[in-house]
């Protein structure tokens, strides 16, 4: 089994990168992408506990991008070690996102869920973000669930959402081609566009060098799946996916990609356009 997208500690996931090699092991998985939003802190420990655990274990990111008010996501894929031409990017991004947890609590005060920011900060290992937002509002009682606290304040369209001074999708791309990795479009139905924008939006990113887009998750139906499988064809692009699997509880593990899962040589098709 193959899952090209899982999320550990080093930012928003619940298990340590070596927890999660260990159960994406256990669950039958063979080639995992770790791909943490905007950090590659935890591929050094993932690929060390691949070794021991018969996983391979690719190096990856989830970059987030800024489009108008929201946000795009794009995974970047690399050959072996983290390279270092993120790391510049990796630091910025760290300090914006502590930045615009700062911005989010100040928003919630006025909403009327007030937190202590320190308690946001103190809740991640790695880089912050809205789900540990979202914990925090659940343990002060102002949500009932981390659903909710999405609902009612975090998503995208919520009222305390901030967005961050992210790239660009040009330069997110020339940031991971020009690092030597693959870039991916993670999950292209939540950029919320009607059919033909999507098409004309993945047709812009393929011709700056996009080489997959995702199709193969969990969440996707057979006519989503065929739809998005349609739109890779069209512009000759990798077919990726993954599970995005954060945490146990959300009826999601390691390897979960859908069916039909996602095709064995994927990793490999991706690394060859990798710039
Ligand atoms: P951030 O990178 O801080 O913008 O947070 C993005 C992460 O928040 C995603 O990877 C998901 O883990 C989570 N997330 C975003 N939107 C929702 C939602 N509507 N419900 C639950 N979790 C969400
Ligand atoms: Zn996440
Ligand atoms: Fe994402
Ligand atoms: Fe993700």
């Amino acid at each position: 089994m193959i899952d090209l997208h899982c999320h550990s500690t080093a930012s928003d996931g619940d298990h340590s990168p070596a927890e999660l090699v260990r159960l994406a092991a256990g669950r039958g998985v063979r080639v995992l992408g770790l791909t943490d939003h905007d950090t590659m802190a935890g591929v050094a420990e993932a690929r060390a506990e691949g070794e021991r655990a018969g996983v391979r274990v690719i190096t990856g990111v989830e970059i987030s991008v800024r489009v108008g008010r929201g946000s795009m996501h794009m995974l970047g894929y690399f050959p072996g070690d983290p390279p270092d031409g993120l790391m510049e990017h990796f630091a910025a991004a760290a300090a914006r996102r502590r930045a615009r947890a700062a911005a989010m609590v100040a928003r919630l005060a006025e909403l009327g869920a007030p937190l202590a920011l320190d308690d946001v900060l103190a809740r991640a290992r790695g880089n912050v973000g809205r789900p540990h937002i979202a914990d925090a509002l659940v343990d002060a009682g102002h949500c009932s669930s981390r659903r909710q606290a999405f609902d009612q304040y975090l998503s995208d369209r919520g009222p305390a959402y901030v967005g961050y001074d992210a790239p660009t999708p040009r330069a997110a791309l020339a940031l991971i081609l020009g690092a030597g990795g693959a870039p991916v479009l993670a999950h292209p139905a939540s950029l919320g566009l009607p059919h033909g924008q999507l098409v004309s939006e993945v047709q812009r990113l393929a011709s700056r060098g996009l080489a997959g887009i995702e199709v193969h998750r969990p969440e996707h139906d057979a006519p989503r799946r065929r739809l998005h499988a349609r739109i890779a064809k069209a512009f000759r692009l990798v077919a990726s996916g993954g599970s995005d699997y954060h945490r146990p509880g959300e009826g999601i593990a390691p390897g979960d990609t859908g069916d039909p899962p996602l095709a064995p040589g994927t990793a490999d098709l991706l690394l060859e356009r990798a710039g």
